[in-house]
């Protein structure tokens, strides 16, 4: 036992070993350097526990070696524990042990007490006993006191000691508690750190991504820039070539705007011109309309003068392969103004065989002389027969119906004279397209003066008294159903042939195609009745109708273009086979209807009060082309050739009694 180290000391060592601290390191700094004990120092703290209960043992052995002196305590054992404890508790074991000490030092003891080797009571050891005689109670009671009052005042100290390290304890423990809490409180922003450092993670591993991410996309959008780039480059290019196009326009645009400022301006005064010109042209209009009429009534009054029944004769050139005439066959003598004039007279020399001289020389031929409104000789170009009576067709616009005939033998030239000849050949295009082609531009040109023409064409063929359409198509071509000529209204004068076709035309390819199908209708019917064409009256008419709406003015009249059928007489004496017979009859309705031509002209000419336009189909339909206001001109076609003389000298005949007349004066069919 250590002799410096007190009861107490033991005392604060064991309470120090109860520091639950102890092991724990804290951070919070431990006031006084007893609670930093090493091992050995926790030794030492055990070490006076298994002293004191050493002390103890040994006491109970002093005491019960020692029979003289009662034992401290009358009570069991158990009861001595107890107590025992209980002054431990309150003094500590060392102070129990010293008062049983001075208590067995009261009374005498033996001066060599009974040892037992290796138990050496405390005080028993000491010096102090050694220093008083067993007599000098006083002596000892005076040390016992001291010691007494030391031991007080140590515990006194001891208690302060105590207190101090409960108030220490008890910091300590706060401070535990608050270390725990702020361990809970840390382990808890551990906790928050930690799952805050995970998001930081996997946020780090999304903005990772993102980045990776963001990477591919600026690459991509770095590859758009660089084609953009590229791109705006090219615009740019464009955007100069456009600018300096621009540019260029602009400058165009100028110069145009200054040219149009200019324009302007002369328009301005080009349209008072105009107005005044407008002006002009009304007036003069007007004076155009006057003049006009008066061109279409001196007109008539020429047509009037000119005769309104005129005669023309055309000899034919003598054809290839024909006998060539005997000089002074037919002679055109000269008119009286030479042979500058146009001849108007022919001559026709026939010898007689059948009339006789008495001296037996031969007989002088018999000279006939015919005179007409103009003598066309064989070299006669078509365009020329065609102006002389250019004006005439022109009277038909001007309201006057207009007749031609073409009249003659078989073979005279009467077809050659209204149609054409052959081949399409335009310098041989007869009266009927001409005149045609000269009344759609003479319609044209008075379409200026406001006058609007229409004009309607039919074609038929009368034969044997039948009429037949020579414009029929589909079913009823070259079959010819029966015609009938009517009137094209109750109580009207304009007559109509039923089942006839009537083609309106305006222009020349129109007129074309009406003749070229009247042709092929013609040929058709040629190969059932042998050259029936010659046997009968081909009648082409054009109902020509025109308004004036603004004057309120309307004029119509038809233009007929008549070619008829072979003036010839058959020798009734030939009649003898069935052939003949019909032939005989074909001619007898000829002459019958040529005959009714010329009564009707004569009875107009004689101002008859009946003309017998019915007794024949011919002169019926062309009742309203032949009347008082008509103009009619007849084309006698006479062959050159020797053995037509005959023939040729009754068609003149017939046409100089045509000549001779004078059909009234003509009235324009006007409204
Ligand atoms: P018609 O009709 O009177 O029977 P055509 O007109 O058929 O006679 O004429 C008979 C022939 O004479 C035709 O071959 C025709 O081409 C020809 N011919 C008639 N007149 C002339 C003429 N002026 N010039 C040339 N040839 C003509
Ligand atoms: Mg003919």
């Amino acid at each position: 036992m250590d002799p410096q180290r007190s009861p107490l000391l033991e005392l604060k060592g064991n309470i120090e070993l109860k520091r639950p601290l102890i092991k724990a390191p804290s951070r919070l700094p431990l006031s006084g350097s007893r609670l930093k004990r090493r091992p050995d120092q926790m030794e030492d703290g055990l070490e006076p526990e298994k002293k004191r209960t050493r002390v103890l043992g040994a006491t109970t052995k002093i005491t019960t070696s020692r029979p003289r002196v009662p034992p401290l305590t009358a009570v069991p054992q158990t009861q001595g524990q107890s107590t025992a404890q209980k002054v431990s508790k309150k003094t500590g074991p060392r102070c129990s042990t010293t008062i049983a000490t001075v208590l067995k030092n009261q009374k005498p003891v033996p001066a060599v007490p009974v040892q037992k080797p290796g138990t050496v009571p405390p005080l028993v050891g000491g010096k102090k006993p050694s220093k008083r005689p067993a007599w000098d109670l006083k002596g000892q009671l005076c040390d016992v006191n001291a010691e007494l009052k030391r031991c007080r005042e140590r515990t006194q100290t001891l208690d302060q000691e105590n207190q101090q390290l409960q108030d220490q304890l008890r910091d300590a423990q706060e401070q535990t508690k608050a270390l725990g809490t702020e361990r809970r409180t840390l382990e808890g922003q551990l906790a928050t750190v930690q799952a805050q450092a995970e998001q930081g993670q996997q946020e780090l591993k999304k903005l990772r991504a993102r980045i990776v991410e963001l990477e591919e996309r600026l690459s991509t959008q770095e590859g758009l820039v660089q084609e953009l780039q590229k791109n705006q480059v090219e615009l740019q290019e464009e955007r100069r070539g456009l600018t300096s196009q621009l540019e260029e326009k602009e400058r165009r645009l100028r110069t145009s705007e200054a040219a149009l400022s200019s324009s302007q301006a002369e328009v301005a005064s080009l349209r008072q011109e105009t107005a005044a010109q407008a002006a002009l042209l009304t007036e003069r209009e007007e004076r155009l309309y006057g003049l006009e009429m008066e061109r279409r009534r001196l007109h008539n009054q020429l047509q009037e003068l000119k005769g309104n029944i005129r005669v023309f004769c055309r000899v034919r050139p003598v054809l290839p392969g024909e006998p060539t005439p005997p000089p002074g066959l037919l002679l055109f003598p000269s008119g009286p103004g030479g042979p500058s004039d146009p001849p108007t007279r022919l001559s026709l020399s026939r010898s007689d065989e059948r009339r006789g001289t008495l001296s037996g020389a031969p007989v002088p031929p018999t000279r006939h002389d015919f005179s007409f409104d103009r003598v066309f000789p064989p070299g006669s170009r078509q365009d020329e027969v065609f102006e002389e009576i250019a004006m005439l067709v022109q009277s038909a616009l001007d309201g006057y119906p207009v007749c031609i005939f073409a009249y003659g033998q078989t073979g005279s030239g009467k077809t050659f004279t209204m149609e054409g000849g052959p081949g399409g050949d335009p310098q041989l295009e007869g009266l009927i397209p001409r005149a045609l082609r000269h009344l759609f531009s003479v319609a044209q040109e008075l379409s200026g003066q406001g006058w609007t023409y229409s004009f309607v064409a039919s074609y038929v063929e009368i034969y044997n008294e039948t009429v037949r359409d020579l414009l029929a198509t589909g079913t009823r071509k070259g079959q010819g159903g029966e015609c009938e000529i009517r009137h094209a209204r109750p109580g009207s004068e304009e007559l109509t042939v039923t089942n006839a076709r009537y083609v309106p035309v305006s222009c020349e390819k129109e007129v074309e195609a009406l003749l070229h199908l009247a042709r092929q209708n013609r040929a058709v019917a040629r190969t059932a009745q042998n050259e029936r064409s010659s046997r009968s009256h081909s009648v082409f008419q054009l109902q020509i109708s025109g308004e004036h709406s603004s004057r309120g003015l309307q004029c119509g009249a038809p233009l007929s273009l008549v070619d008829l059928a072979g003036s010839e007489r058959l020798d009734p004496g030939l009649a003898f086979g069935p052939g003949e017979r019909e032939r005989l009859r074909e001619t007898q309705a000829i002459n019958s209807s040529l005959s009714t031509l010329g009564l009707v002209i004569m009875a107009l000419s004689n101002k008859e009060s009946h003309v017998p336009y019915r007794n024949s189909k011919l002169t019926y339909l062309l009742q309203n082309s032949l009347g008082g206001s008509a103009k009619m001109l007849m084309f006698v076609n006479i062959s050159p050739l020797e053995e037509n003389v005959s023939e040729s000298l009754n068609s003149l005949r017939f046409a100089s009694k045509v000549n001779q007349c004078v059909i009234g004066t003509a009235q324009a069919n006007r409204k």
